[in-house]
């Protein structure tokens, strides 16, 4: 079976955000073929869109898995799901808990249900801060490095919080 390396980023803004994220890095390496190979500090955030409301915590990890993309997705819908995420959620508003696939391996994939490289990576700072602490000498898709992505990036309103396995 061949072996992808996955990027996950993490979000909340909800709840105990730290507690959420800490089960979601638990049960994605409880996933089926899945194990977690790594994991960022969490990183509190501005959120984007609307203001009134709590900042966010991110993450991101690295999994390495043999489900096809699709299926992979599917598995973080429902660790979504199982944290009281409201699907219908405004865009950018508030949410228990938020997975994202980051990158798939070299793969891409361009639909409205999975996108990837993930159309937010090259400008959310809380997503290429915590990335390039687990990946530092990663070179991105365009065939840049991600220490480039970051120097461009604005760190207003980022802050590294503590390792993500020390509560
Ligand atoms: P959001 O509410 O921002 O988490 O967006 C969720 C929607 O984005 C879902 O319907 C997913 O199918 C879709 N989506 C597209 N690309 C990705 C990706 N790379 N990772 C996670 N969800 C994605």
């Amino acid at each position: 079976m061949h072996n992808e390396h996955v990027y996950v980023g993490l979000g909340s803004n909800q709840g105990d955000s730290a507690q959420t994220l800490h089960c979601a890095l638990t049960a994605m390496n409880a996933l089926p073929d899945t194990r977690l190979l790594k994991q960022s500090s969490l990183y509190a955030s501005s959120p984007m869109g609307p203001k009134d409301q709590p900042d966010f915590v991110n993450a991101v990890a690295l999994l390495e898995t043999t489900m096809p993309a699709l299926s992979f997705l599917h598995q973080l819908q429902t660790i979504e799901l199982n944290h009281g995420r409201q699907r219908k959620a405004e865009r950018w508003g508030p949410r228990t808990l938020d997975l994202d696939i980051l990158l798939f391996g070299n793969q891409q994939f361009d639909s409205a249900e999975l996108t990837v490289p993930h159309s937010g990576l090259s400008e959310r700072e809380f997503v290429l801060v915590p990335l390039f602490e687990i990946a530092p000498t990663m070179i991105m898709p365009d065939g840049k490095p991600l220490a480039a992505w970051v120097a461009k990036c604005s760190l207003e309103g980022l802050r590294r919080l503590r390792p993500s396995n020390q509560r």
